[in-house]
């Protein structure tokens, strides 16, 4: 409205101009370039700016039970926040407040909804943003968007008799990479150093709104180091990608409002969705019911679940789907390290899993020992054995190993180091400059070859339980290592007959 009269105004007065004898032109094009300037210029900045600042809202009415699986992320997410539901003990024990929260994991797996989950379990208003939003062409406005937001937090939750306010930043990494990284110019340390000053800022008192920065990233790798010094990011939250039972759960919540068939096996549908974030879950579900629609049917059946897994598989190119023979070798590859470690040193396995995590494919959770300060060798000599354990096991299995092994031999070897350079080896103590550098890659090369052969023999001993581990694990996933204790206490099962015969290594 406004512009069309003034550019009416402009006009009449350019025309007026003109009968009275003026030269016009030079006037028309500068008032085209300036009109130019302000669309390109102006408007992009106005309507990106509203993005930034208005996703404002009051608390949201996500919760924790929305959220499938994460039980240890949402554990140490409740843990945290106990402190901002709790502020009175905070003030009277003179508590440094909890400024931000990091939740470091792959797209899709629900750092969103935690962090929504937070602002209701808080009672606390939510202001979404993102990274990307903050970095603009022109220096200077980033900063100021920062300044925007957290005053905006403030007001929206005064406004709203709230005492707390929660910030949430995804892909924090494209605003707070490492300084001095960018080539263009300091747009970027500008915007990330007035998120840091707002952040040393926040304070608690009992009257004003609390302030907390909910970060999400997939690489807290690139972050600069400042973010997380104490008083900034300082609790760190890994999201990772679901697992077996952390599937089913959250593909029930998806059907929650969807009629399902008879014949409808969510275990099932768990079990062939491996690699699959909480987003891909909730898109199989919904494709499913696409599906049924489209086929005129009243209820999801079990096809229209398999069609929709491959649909959204094909669809989102889920990261990697290992193939079955790459999940038997991981299966028993750690199984070897639990069976080896749970021998040598009983009640050592916490859990045995199969899930993607990072670059890996399985892991072994050991149960937390008390931190030792000092190793003998036999303590060292186990620890070899059990990181050698991986590979032997795929030998033993397959007759060869793979280049999953290669941080299992660097470790091995690294702790094959310290005995010898601590002096405990038969070299006994000795000069690191004077001693032969042949003598003791021999010794290393004893060490090692030793843990070997025993890891051999003693997986050979329990071969029948490490086909038992492995196929359980193929099956679940997962295998408690209460479950691995009780199986190496019964009677030892014969092994199957492709198992390779090999007698001892070479
Ligand atoms: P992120 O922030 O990690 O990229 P989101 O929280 O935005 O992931 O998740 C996107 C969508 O995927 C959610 O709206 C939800 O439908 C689904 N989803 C992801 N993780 C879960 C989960 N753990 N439980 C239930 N639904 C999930
Ligand atoms: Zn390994």
């Amino acid at each position: 409205m406004i512009k069309d009269v003034g550019i009416g105004l402009v006009l009449a007065c350019l025309i007026f101009l003109g009968i009275q004898g003026y030269n016009v032109i030079p006037l028309l094009f500068l008032g085209g370039l300036l009109y130019f300037l302000f669309l390109t210029v102006g408007s992009q900045g106005l309507r990106r700016r509203q993005h930034t600042v208005l996703q404002a809202s009051q608390v949201p009415t996500v919760s924790f039970e929305d959220v499938g699986g994460q039980e240890n992320s949402k554990k140490e997410l409740v843990e945290a926040l106990d402190f901002v539901r709790d502020r009175d003990s905070l003030l009277a024990l003179g508590i440094r407040p909890l400024k931000g929260i990091l939740l470091v994991g792959p797209p899709g797996t629900g750092k969103t909804m935690l962090a929504k989950a937070a602002a209701s379990y808080t009672d606390s208003v939510f202001i979404a943003t993102s990274g990307s939003e903050f970095i603009e062409v022109y220096a200077g406005v980033g900063a100021q968007r920062v300044r925007d937001v957290f005053r905006q937090a403030r007001e929206e939750a005064r406004k709203r008799g709230k005492k707390s306010a929660i910030i949430f930043i995804d892909e924090l990494e494209v605003l707070g990479g490492k300084r001095g990284k960018h080539s263009s110019h300091l747009e970027y340390d500008q915007t990330l150093n007035q998120l840091l000053v707002e952040m040393d800022g926040l304070t608690v008192s009992e009257h004003e709104v609390l302030v907390l920065v909910v970060g999400a990233t997939n690489r807290a790798d690139l972050l600069d180091e400042a973010l997380l010094r104490p008083g900034r990011f300082d609790r760190v939250v890994r999201v990772e990608l679901p697992d077996k039972t952390a599937r089913y759960q959250i593909i029930t919540l998806h059907v929650r409002n969807k009629p399902l068939a008879e014949d409808v096996d969510l275990h099932e549908i768990a079990r062939q969705t491996f690699g699959f974030s909480g987003a891909h879950l909730e898109s199989v579900a919904n494709e499913a019911a696409i599906l049924a629609r489209r086929a005129g049917k009243g209820e999801i059946g079990q096809t229209e679940f398999i069609e929709a897994i491959e649909k959204v598989m094909l669809g989102e190119r889920i990261d990697r789907q290992p193939s079955q023979s790459e999940l038997r070798r991981v299966a028993f590859h750690e199984g070897g390290h639990a069976l080896v470690g749970e021998v040598l040193k009983p009640g050592y396995v916490s859990s045995i899993n199969i899930s993607p995590r990072g670059a890996t494919l399985g892991y072994v959770r050991n149960t937390p020992a008390e931190d030792v300060y000092l190793y003998t060798k036999e303590m060292l000599e186990d620890e070899i054995c059990v990181a050698l354990g991986g590979a032997v096991a795929e030998e033993l299995m397959f007759g060869n190993r793979s280049t999953g092994a290669g941080n299992d031999f660097q470790n091995a070897l690294g702790l094959a180091k310290r005995i010898v350079y601590g002096g405990l080896s038969p070299l006994g103590v000795i000069d690191e400059e004077t001693v032969p550098a042949q003598q003791v890659h021999d010794m290393i090369t004893a060490v090692l070859r030793r843990e070997e052969e025993r890891a051999h023999r003693l997986l050979c001993q329990f071969r029948g339980v490490l086909e038992i581990v492995a196929n359980r694990l193929l099956h679940d996933e997962m295998l408690t290592g209460e479950e691995l204790r009780s199986m190496l206490l019964e009677p030892q099962p014969l092994p199957s007959s492709d198992w390779q015969v090999r007698q001892g290594p070479a």
